[in-house]
């Protein structure tokens, strides 16, 4: 047998047991060590299989859901295969994906961030809004006075340094950036070079969520030549008087600023999608929303529709959940005996302000609430890749495998890890994406 494995990635005690005649054993260099139980399951498959087998972990449900696909960790095809390129082998190669407890947490938990980068950077770029929207969990006036921490007090925005730093690792990895989760991004004084940096090193996207107030021309052609890929506007009003009940600001100028937006756009065929967003607050009604829905699914890329979030006790909750993805959830919940490990700390990062690192929607929805929540780096010390294949990150994706949550209240109480459950269909050219959280309507 041919044994290629230049990192000496393969537990040397098996070795030799393990030569079979006429084989190849590649081992491609990700740097992942081959697990002792996952070299035995290939060998016992290659005495009952004679074609190509790959070795490619999958964590159930998860992977299901859309976890990213891990890398593929062992080949073995025959020696005939050996001049040709991997990708054509002739026959389909039979995958061994299932892993015993200890195996999956040596893939998704130890080796994980070697072996897939996130899908996407929350930069946090900073923590005010010119807004005060009834709802919002950061800024409403009705929901600030309880904040039990100063993260929303006085302002921090994210220094250059900081910026040219994230633009510079993104760009590297092939990491999309998105901004303004909780801020207002258009109130950062760079924001602008920061987006035209980030494109300039290489960052494949780079999404902002806006209220659309400050979208002023200037700022749309600034945002557009800087290479800006997709902008959501949260609006969730069709009626002047609900806007102003619930964002307290003017709906006529975010309108007239976002059909504004996409006549530059495509004047300056700039490929940038553009959706607006309506969250499904106590008093609208569904002819409001539907309204919503109707005229700006006409002007623009898509719409995205999402049910009011509240925060109660510890964590935020749905005031309504959609129907439509509540049998999968229940399957799912069968299958994995309660729940499944949670997605976001597999694929996602934030970034704040002050270079604390949280993990996903529901830790920076705590951010007023919560001082306990762990940092899980500290940007101003480490690079991305440091903190994403970190000891913080692996034992908190160690936790959420074994559902050992006891340490970690935030998950433990969290019901966000079953909006990664979604529901698909086509209908008119619309594609519409549905999870208990959101519904999206884009159009094809
Ligand atoms: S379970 Fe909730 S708090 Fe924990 S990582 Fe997932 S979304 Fe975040």
């Amino acid at each position: 047998m041919t044994l290629k494995d230049p990192q000496k990635l393969l537990p040397s005690a098996i070795e030799d047991k393990w030569r079979i005649e006429e084989m190849i054993l590649d081992i491609p260099p990700h740097g992942i060590p081959v697990h002792k139980k996952s070299l035995e399951k290939f060998y016992d498959t290659s005495q009952k299989n004679k074609n190509s087998i790959i070795l490619q972990p999958s964590l159930a449900i998860t992977s299901e859901l859309g976890l990213p696909k891990y890398p593929t960790i062992a080949y073995l095809y025959p020696q005939e295969y050996i001049a040709k390129n991997l990708s054509s082998l002739s026959t389909t190669p039979t995958v061994i994906d299932l892993l015993d407890l200890d195996e999956k947490l040596h893939y998704f938990a130890d080796h994980y961030g070697i072996a897939i980068k996130p899908q996407y950077v929350r930069a946090i770029v900073g923590n005010t809004c010119n807004l005060k929207c009834v709802m919002c969990p950061y800024h409403s006036p009705l929901i600030k006075p309880n904040h039990t921490t100063d993260f929303f007090q006085g302002n921090r925005a994210m220094s250059w340094e900081m910026m040219t730093k994230l633009a510079a690792e993104c760009g590297q990895a092939g990491i999309a950036i998105m901004v303004g989760s909780l801020e207002e991004p258009l109130l950062h004084p760079k924001i602008v070079d920061f987006i035209q940096l980030c494109r300039q090193q290489g960052v494949p996207s780079i999404h902002m969520t806006t209220n659309g107030q400050l979208l002023d021309e200037e700022k749309a052609i600034a945002l557009l030549a800087a290479g800006l890929t997709s902008i959501d506007i949260s609006i969730d009003a069709f009626e002047v008087d609900t806007y102003k009940r619930i964002r307290g600001s003017n709906l006529h100028r975010v309108r007239a600023n976002v059909l504004n937006f996409i006549q530059l756009r495509d004047r300056l065929g700039v490929p940038c999608n553009v959706r607006t967003s309506f969250v499904r607050n106590q008093g609208n009604s569904n002819d409001e929303e539907q309204a919503f829905q109707d005229y700006w699914l006409e002007k623009v890329d898509g719409v995205f529709m999402l049910n009011l979030a509240q925060y109660q006790e510890t964590n935020m909750r749905l005031n309504q959940e959609n129907q439509a993805v509540q049998d999968s959830i229940q399957y799912y919940r069968q299958k994995s005996q309660g729940r499944w490990p949670c997605m976001y700390p597999f694929t996602e990062v934030a970034v704040l302000p002050d270079g604390r690192i949280y993990y996903c929607i529901e830790t920076l929805f705590r951010l007023g609430f919560d001082q306990e929540i762990e940092s899980l780096g500290d940007y101003n010390k480490q690079t991305l890749q440091e903190i994403w294949s970190g000891d913080l990150f692996r034992a908190l994706r160690r936790d959420l495998i074994l559902n050992q949550l006891d340490n970690r209240p935030a998950c433990k109480q969290c019901d966000m890890w079953m909006s990664q459950v979604k529901f698909q269909s086509v209908k008119e050219g619309i594609h519409r994406t549905t999870t208990n959280v959101t519904e999206i309507y884009q159009k094809i």
